[in-house]
């Protein structure tokens, strides 16, 4: 990377409003977010959408531009945290629900469905949600899928 690509490169630090949508244009979204909070999940549900990476917000920093109505939403039996795909073109764009423990409401965008961020300038943190571990919290490395013997 040269000196003139990096002044190209957006802000990665600090609250800023990004664009992102799905691929073939029918969801589009806004939002304002830090993206040092970026994180992956090895759960299997988080790995099966591609383990893109997510920054999580309180719902009103975001904003759904277009596609409410191609958006389908995917969630496990009774749980209130749900994945919202394109069905046209099947990304994955966010996911909202509510986790009292970290918070409450919520929404998480995927990365990669940013229009200008360059994921790989990223630094994710890592959480072992496969094996239920969230009170050892984020770790600078990803955990394994199996758990230490
Ligand atoms: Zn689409």
């Amino acid at each position: 990377m040269t000196q003139n690509d990096l002044q190209k490169t957006p802000a990665l630090r600090g609250l800023h409003t990004y664009a992102g949508g799905c691929l073939c244009g029918a969801v589009r979204y806004e939002a304002t977010v830090d993206l040092a909070g970026v994180s992956r999940c090895n759960c299997t549900i988080c790995m099966k959408y591609g383990y893109g990476g997510g920054a999580g917000m309180k719902p009103d920093a975001f904003r759904l531009l277009k596609g409410q109505d191609a958006i389908k939403k995917y969630g496990r039996d009774g749980s209130p945290n749900t994945r919202s795909f394109c069905s046209n073109c099947g990304v994955v764009c966010f996911g909202d629900g509510d986790v009292p423990e970290l918070g409450g409401k919520f929404v998480s965008i995927y990365v990669n469905t940013l229009d200008d961020v360059d994921p790989s300038l990223l630094t994710f943190g890592y959480w072992d949600g496969r094996h239920d571990n969230w009170a050892a919290g984020m770790r600078s490395t990803p955990w394994p899928f199996q758990a230490a013997a």
